[in-house]
């Protein structure tokens, strides 16, 4: 028998005359969890589209198990005990979680007969609970946050069996508590010998929980090895081909010291039982870095400053005055802007445009008298496009057409254009292919050497080295320590730093 139980073989798939997969050999070894990567557009959806039925390819064969199959419909896929979760949700937002989960399922067993609405329920409370995700069964879906629509998403490709399971992005749309219970389910599902192919691009994620990795790049295998014979470095190397992968995380030192004077003080900053006594500087033009694990309060933190979630006692110093914010308004009048981790969620109206979204929130600044000036308006946007290189071919496309790097940029502009003194962001990288990232840390560098000042929130160890000033750990609502961010010597010294 082969070792492996995947062998997808010469698959080529083009779209409209465009060739988007050359040739591409993909073999996985039963029980693995298998890392699949590359930059935004290097054929990765595509290929598991395949996999699962979604799409046929043009050529190439496809073997479980040593034996090749035919996958012509999802239907074939899903009797060869292979599953996905897609990238797009796919729940049904007015039925509930039960009805979700069993949906397909019950009408294909029990045809138009009704379903026992108690039954189902109890299946599906049982389901949920041996991968610990603690929803209500009964819960109607558009009532959830977007986190637990994924995890039902999973639970609900694992109601049949699973042999080999996708996962596409699973965690770009969760909170780190709810990645920590996706991890969990990895893990006992790998016990139980499913195979998964995991498509992220987060780093540590990668190293965390995958024993494996294909690396694909502009529709062509790249490489692939076990993931121990890999570092970051060779991954970005690797995703970007060896002349672009200096440009991504390369750390740059600062030409001089940070010495102007603070633009940030917070003093006793108390959030809640668990959050107290913070206190910590950020000078002009300086980049500081949150570090910690979930629930240490980095997000809260940044979320008082802004006043999404205000302090209840403690002082916060701007430019030299003491300012109460109570509200995001009183954050955005003294000079704080948050790019809040959920973009899709809180930073952007996917629908409107590029120019809209720039600056409809701001539109007030571009009034003349009672008309809009739009000249002044079309400007302003242009500059942004062009000062953070933003990659559209328009200031009217709808934002959902542009790649997630290049939506986050838009957002950051949409925020500079408050002429913040303080830029707040939360895991700005997150979701965008490593290309994408080193852009937005040039982005993040530039701001800063234009004197703002930069607290940077991020589970990327690599991409806090590779441009804070300062690193402050937190842990548990505490702040347990301060790196200088050029004296670290490597990610498993501020590794160390967090898990202390
Ligand atoms: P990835 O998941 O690695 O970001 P995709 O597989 O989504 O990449 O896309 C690979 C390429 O195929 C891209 O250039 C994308 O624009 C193109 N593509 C994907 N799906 C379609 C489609 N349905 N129609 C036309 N082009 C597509
Ligand atoms: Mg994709």
């Amino acid at each position: 028998m082969s070792q492996y139980i995947l062998e997808m073989e010469n698959i080529n798939k083009s779209f409209n005359e465009i060739q988007v997969l050359h040739n591409i050999n993909l073999k996985i070894k039963k029980g693995e969890v298998h890392a699949l990567i590359g930059g935004n557009g290097a054929g990765k959806s595509t290929m598991m589209k395949i996999l699962t039925g979604v799409y046929t390819s043009d050529s190439g064969t496809v073997k479980v198990n040593g034996e090749t199959i035919k996958i012509s419909s999802t239907k074939d896929a899903s009797e060869n005990g292979i599953r996905m979760i897609f990238q797009e949700m796919s729940l049904i937002p007015t039925l509930t979680v039960a009805e979700n989960i069993f949906l397909n399922q019950k009408v294909k067993e029990k045809g138009l007969q009704i379903i026992n609405k108690k039954e189902m329920e109890r299946k599906a409370a049982e389901l949920l609970a041996t991968f610990e995700i603690d929803v209500d069964p009964s819960a109607v879906v558009n009532t959830l946050g977007v986190g637990y629509c994924q995890l039902i998403e999973i639970a609900k490709a694992l109601s049949r069996e699973a042999k080999i399971l996708v996962m596409d992005e699973p965690t770009a749309s969760l909170t780190e508590a709810e990645t920590q219970i996706l991890f969990g389910i990895v893990e006992k599902l790998k016990k139980k010998g499913v195979t998964i192919i995991y498509i992220s691009h987060r780093m540590h994620e990668i190293f965390q929980i995958t024993d494996s990795i294909t690396v694909m790049r502009d529709g062509r295998h790249v490489l692939t090895t076990e993931t121990k014979n890999l570092n970051m470095e060779s991954i970005i190397e690797h995703l970007l081909g060896s002349t672009s992968a200096e440009k991504a995380f390369k750390r740059i030192k600062r030409e001089k010291k940070v010495t102007g004077s603070n633009i940030l003080e917070v003093k006793n900053l108390t959030i809640n039982d668990k959050i107290k006594n913070i206190n910590f500087h950020l000078k002009k033009g300086e980049i500081i870095g949150f570090a910690g694990l979930m629930g240490s309060g980095r997000t809260e933190i940044g979320e008082a400053i802004f006043g999404l979630n205000p302090a209840k006692a403690g002082e916060i110093i701007l430019d030299n005055q003491k300012v109460k914010i109570k509200s995001v308004k009183d954050g955005i009048n003294a000079g704080v802007a948050l790019i809040p981790e959920d973009r899709r969620r809180q930073g952007l109206v996917l629908m409107h445009t590029v120019k809209d979204n720039m600056v409809l929130p701001v539109i007030n600044k571009f009034r003349k008298g009672l008309a809009i000036d739009k000249k002044n308006v079309e400007k302003t946007v242009n500059s942004y496009i062009e000062e953070l290189s933003i990659k559209t071919d328009s200031m009217n496309k709808t934002i959902s057409l542009l790649s997630g790097g290049n939506q986050q940029k838009v957002v950051i502009a949409k925020w500079l254009e408050t002429n913040p003194k303080v830029l707040i962001m939360d895991e700005p990288t997150a979701g965008v292919d490593i290309g994408a990232k080193g852009e937005i840390v040039n982005v993040i560098r530039n701001l800063a050497n234009q004197g703002l000042g930069v607290i940077l929130i991020s589970s990327e160890l690599a991409e806090l080295m590779a441009i804070c000033d300062r690193i402050i750990v937190l842990k548990d609502g505490r702040i347990t320590g301060e790196l200088d961010g050029d004296l670290i010597e490597s990610e498993a010294e501020l590794e160390h730093a967090i898990q202390q």
